[in-house]
């Protein structure tokens, strides 16, 4: 028998933290363009001379693709070819229950995660899916895994009714760990590859991207996470901070 404890970990809101950046940002100065979808890039002398939207063309000066799921597929609107292979991660709520669960419970074994919403539920996640694929269906298959771990963790929750599950892209690589800094392009930044586990490393991940862009040079934090360590074999195994129980 083992396992780990740790103690300071937390869980957070990640749409309420999304819409914070975003007042914040907007607060600042910043122009969000909701609704505005990248259709492509125009490339010149090695350099993105401008981005191509739904809405309308924007003469580039520095551009970063950070677009999750949709990171391979832009990148090669670019030329860039990453080395990123996306899958889908499900997950799914139960009906709300009076809080009893005040930290998140994991098993590597079991394949399943349970944390207690502040709306009362239970999420309740996993691995991804052992396929390379763009849907974001839920399958039945997932389903029954996820609450039978959740099941044979907590044996009460037998009978709890589920009210939604879902699925999103992730896009991960091959060592687990973001690609950030940058690219064959010099004024293209990358910040992908964040797989599973990106939601928890924003806050670090985009005060370095952010340094990095205003400098126009990588971060020294940010040097192992080239992109060129798939080819010099330099890998960064961080399979154990997913922690989604892969
Ligand atoms: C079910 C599930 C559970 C997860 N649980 C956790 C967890 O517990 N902890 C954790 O740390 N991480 C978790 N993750 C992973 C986390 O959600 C991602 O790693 C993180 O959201 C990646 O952030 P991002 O900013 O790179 O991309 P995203 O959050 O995906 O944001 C990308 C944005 O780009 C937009 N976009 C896409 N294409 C275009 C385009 N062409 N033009 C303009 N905009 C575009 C999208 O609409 C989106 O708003 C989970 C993921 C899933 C699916």
């Amino acid at each position: 028998m083992g396992g780990l404890w740790h103690s300071d970990g937390g869980a957070a809101r990640h749409d309420a933290v999304a819409w914070g950046y975003a007042a914040q940002a907007s607060r600042r100065g910043v122009e969000i363009h909701q609704r505005t979808e990248v259709e492509g890039f125009d490339v010149g002398g090695a350099k993105i001379t401008r981005v191509r939207t739904n809405r309308g063309d924007i003469s580039a000066g520095q551009v970063m693709i950070a677009v999750g799921g949709m990171n391979y597929d832009k990148a090669m609107k670019a030329g860039v070819e990453l080395p990123i292979r996306c899958y889908p991660l499900q997950a799914m709520v139960t009906q709300p229950l009076k809080p009893w669960l005040h930290t998140l419970v994991s098993s590597v074994s079991l394949h399943t995660n349970l944390v207690q919403s502040s709306r009362g539920e239970i999420v309740i996640g996993g691995g991804s899916d052992p396929y390379q694929l763009y849907s974001t269906r839920s399958t039945l298959d997932m389903k029954e895994h996820l609450a039978e771990g959740a099941v044979h963790l907590i044996p009460f929750l037998h009978g709890v009714r589920l009210l939604r599950q879902w699925a999103g892209t992730t896009d991960m690589t091959a060592d687990y760990s973001p690609i950030m800094g940058a690219s064959p392009l010099s004024n293209l930044w990358l910040d992908c590859g964040w797989g599973t586990w990106g939601f928890k490393a924003t806050p670090v991940a985009d005060k370095y991207m952010a340094q990095t862009i205003a400098n126009q040079k990588v971060a020294p934090i940010l040097e192992p996470f080239t992109m060129e360590r798939f080819a010099t074999f330099d890998l960064l195994n961080e399979m154990g901070a997913t922690a989604a129980s892969h």
